[in-house]
C-alpha cells in the first residue's frame, strides 16, 4: 500500500539504521498516545519531549548532517527525509515544524565555505540541538530585497549587528540562528550566525499561540566577527534562495502526513456511524467524496516521491527539480486542503471534537500553502518554465527511483539561483502516450488544446505582467506537470490502472475548472475564451472501475489504523 500506515511500517530502506529511525519515531508517538498528544496541543506545550527523544537517538544528527561532517551513518538523504517528514506531520504539524526550521537553518550553513561553522553545526546536531532560519522580517513578507537587518563594520574587521526578525521558528532555542541581512556600508547581502543565549539577542516573544515558538527577536549591537559569517554578497543571496528550494519541498510531505492520518480517522468514523439504518459510507455522495479524497492523496504522494527522484539526481546540467519542487510546494499542499475539505464534509461535527486528530488537521492543513512563499509566489515562479516545457524539450537519461543510501551532495552546491528560463525538460508526451486509459486520454486532449492556445493565442505582454491572469495560466500548466510525474511514478510503483484512471477523473475536472476561470478573466481575449471552452471536458464515467477503487482501495482503510489512546 502506498499510504503510510505506522502500525504496518514496511517502507524499503537500504540500511537498518534508517528503518530504525522511522520505527523508533513512530514508537515515540504511539507511546505518547493520542490523549497526551491532544492535551499538549490544547495546552500549547513546547515539545521538549520530542526534542529530547531525537537527541537521545541522535536522529536530527543522522538525517541532517551531510556525509563527512558526522558519524558514518549521517547523510543528507532525501529518500529517508521524506518519510521522516511524513511521520512527523502524521502525528502533528508542530513536531514537523521544529524539524523543518532546523533544515532551513542548516541550509545556509551547509552551503557555506566556513568550515569551522559547519563543524560547529555538526557538533550541535550531535548534541541534539535545533536550528533556526532568520530570513523574514515583520514589514517585508516575501520581499526579501527590503531586508533591514544590517551589519556595520567597526573598522577593526569586526561588525555590529542591528535589526529585528519576525516569524523565526526555534528562535528561542537555536544556538545557531542563520540570520540574513545586509552590510550597512555596501548594501551587500550577508548570512551570519547568532546565538539565542547571547545577551545582545533580545527574544521579544512568540508571534503565534501554539506549541511552536515562532520568534520575534532583535539584535542590538550584537558583536560579529568574520568567524560568525556564513556567506556574503551573491553567495548569501543564493544561499537564501537555494535553502528555500530545498525546504519548500518538505511542505508537501507535511500535507501528505496530515491527510493520511485524517483519512484513516474519517473513514473509520463514517463506516461505523449509522444513520437511517445504514452506514454513512453507504451514501453515494460519501463514497464519491472518500474516493476522490483518496485519489487526490495518492496523486500527492506519487508526485512528491517522483519529485524527490529528480531532486536527488540533479546536477548543474539537470535542474528540472527547480520546477518540480515549487509544484510540490504549491500543488501538493493545496491538494491537501481539498482532501481535508472533502473528508470534513463527511465527518462534519466529529471533525470539531477535541479528542480527534482531525481537529488539528483541519487547522494545520491551511498553513502549508502559505508558508515559505505563498502559493502565488510559487506559481509566479512556475510559469517561468512554461515556454521551454512545452516548446523546447530536451533528451535526458531516465531518472530511476532514488531510494539508494546516497548523500544528496548537489543540494548544497546548487550554484547561482538564476537562469530559470533556460532550464529544459524531457518531453511530457513520452509518459502520457505510454498510457491508454480513458481519462488519461481525455486529459491529453485538454493539454493539446492548452498548448495550442499558448502557441496561437499567446498571452500578450500585458497579460504576462498581470499576475491575476498568470495565476490561472500557472494552475493549468501545473496540472500538466503534475499529471506527468504522477504517471511516471504510477508505473514505478505499479499502481493499478483503475486507480490511475480515477486520479485522472479529478484531473480532467480540475483542468476544466481552471479553463473556465481563464475564460472568465477580465483580460482574456475572444480567441483565448474559445480555447478555454474547448478545454472543458467531462471525465469518462466507468461505474465498475469506480466501485472497484472504492471497495478495494478506499473502504478497506476503515480499520487499517487507529492511534494508541
Ligand atoms: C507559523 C509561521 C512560521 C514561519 N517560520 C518562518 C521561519 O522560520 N523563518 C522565516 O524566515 N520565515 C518564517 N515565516 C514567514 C513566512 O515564510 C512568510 O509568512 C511567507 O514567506 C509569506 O510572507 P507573508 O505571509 O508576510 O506574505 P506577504 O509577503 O506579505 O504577501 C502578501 C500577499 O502578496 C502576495 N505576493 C507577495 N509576493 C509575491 C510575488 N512575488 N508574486 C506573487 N504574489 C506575491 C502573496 O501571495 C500574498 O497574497 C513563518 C511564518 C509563519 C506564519
Amino acid at each position: 500500500m502506498l499510504l503510510l500506515n505506522p502500525k504496518k511500517h514496511s517502507r524499503n530502506y537500504p540500511d537498518e539504521r534508517s528503518r530504525d529511525i522511522m520505527r523508533k519515531t513512530i514508537e515515540f508517538f504511539e507511546n505518547k498516545g493520542k490523549r497526551k498528544l491532544k492535551a499538549d496541543d490544547r495546552d500549547r506545550v513546547w515539545y521538549a519531549d520530542f526534542i529530547e527523544f531525537q537527541k537521545q537517538e541522535e536522529i536530527f544528527a543522522a538525517l541532517l548532517t551531510p556525509s563527512g561532517y558526522g558519524d558514518p551513518d549521517c547523510r543528507w538523504d532525501t529518500w529517508r527525509n521524506c518519510e521522516f517528514n511524513e511521520i512527523l506531520a502524521f502525528y502533528g504539524l508542530c513536531y514537523w515544524y521544529t524539524w523543518q526550521v532546523s533544515i532551513l537553518g542548516l541550509g545556509p550553513i551547509w552551503q557555506s565555505e566556513n568550515k569551522d561553522l559547519k563543524r560547529k553545526a555538526a557538533q550541535w546536531l550531535k548534541d541534539g540541538q535545533v536550528f533556526a532560519f532568520g530570513l523574514s522580517e515583520r514589514a517585508h513578507g516575501a520581499d526579501i530585497y527590503s531586508t533591514e537587518m544590517c551589519l556595520t563594520p567597526q573598522g577593526d574587521g569586526t561588525y555590529r549587528a542591528n535589526g529585528e526578525k519576525y516569524y523565526i521558528g526555534n528562535g528561542n532555542k537555536a544556538p545557531m540562528v542563520s540570520t540574513f541581512g545586509k552590510m550597512a556600508d555596501t548594501g551587500d547581502y550577508v548570512f551570519f550566525v547568532a546565538d539565542y543565549r547571547h545577551r545582545n539577542y533580545d527574544l521579544i516573544g512568540n508571534v503565534t499561540q501554539s506549541q511552536n515558538y515562532v520568534a520575534n527577536f532583535a539584535l542590538h549591537d550584537y558583536a560579529i566577527t568574520e568567524a560568525d559569517i556564513l556567506s556574503k554578497g551573491q553567495a548569501a543571496w543564493d544561499a537564501a534562495l537555494n535553502t528555500v528550494n530545498i525546504g519548500k519541498y518538505n511542505l508537501g510531505w507535511a500535507s501528505i502526513g496530515i491527510c493520511t492520518h485524517a483519512i484513516y480517522e474519517a473513514i473509520h468514523h463514517a463506516a461505523y456511524r449509522r444513520l437511517y439504518g445504514m452506514a454513512v459510507t453507504d451514501f453515494p455522495h460519501v463514497k464519491q467524496m472518500f474516493t476522490e479524497a483518496y485519489a487526490r492523496l495518492v496523486a500527492m504522494k506519487l508526485f512528491a516521491l517522483r519529485a524527490a527522484d529528480y531532486m536527488r539526481s540533479a546536477s548543474p546540467q539537470d535542474r528540472r527539480y527547480l520546477l518540480y519542487n515549487p509544484v510540490v510546494k504549491m500543488k501538493v499542499t493545496t491538494q491537501g486542503e481539498d482532501v481535508i475539505n472533502l473528508l470534513w464534509d463527511v465527518i462534519a461535527a466529529k471533525g470539531f471534537e477535541k479528542d480527534m486528530y482531525f481537529e488539528m488537521a483541519a487547522r494545520d492543513i491551511r498553513a502549508l500553502p502559505k508558508l515559505e512563499g505563498t502559493a502565488h509566489v510559487n506559481i509566479a515562479l512556475i510559469v517561468k518554465f512554461m515556454a521551454n516545457y512545452f516548446f523546447n524539450p530536451a533528451e535526458y537519461p531516465d531518472v530511476p527511483q532514488r531510494n539508494d543510501a546516497a548523500n544528496d551532495d548537489f543540494l548544497f552546491h546548487q550554484g547561482p539561483a538564476k537562469g530559470l528560463g533556460q532550464i529544459r525538460f524531457h518531453d511530457y508526451n513520452l509518459v502520457f502516450n505510454s498510457y491508454d486509459l480513458p481519462n488519461v486520454n481525455v486529459f491529453k486532449g485538454q493539454v493539446e488544446v492548452f498548448k495550442e492556445m499558448l502557441a496561437r493565442a499567446t498571452p500578450s505582454e500585458a497579460q504576462q505582467k498581470d499576475t491575476d491572469f498568470l495565476l490561472t495560466l500557472g494552475e493549468l500548466f501545473t496540472l500538466v506537470v503534475y499529471g506527468q510525474l504522477v504517471l511516471e511514478n504510477a508505473r514505478i510503483y505499479g499502481v493499478d490502472d483503475g486507480t490511475v484512471d480515477q486520479i485522472f477523473d479529478f484531473m480532467v475536472r480540475d483542468l476544466s475548472k481552471f479553463a473556465l476561470q481563464l475564460y472568465g478573466k477580465p483580460s482574456s481575449t475572444p480567441q483565448q475564451m474559445d480555447y478555454g471552452i474547448k478545454m472543458i471536458r467531462k471525465p469518462v464515467v466507468d461505474a465498475v472501475r469506480y466501485q472497484r477503487v472504492w471497495l478495494n482501495q478506499v473502504y478497506v482503510l476503515k480499520d487499517e489504523y487507529e492511534m494508541n489512546p
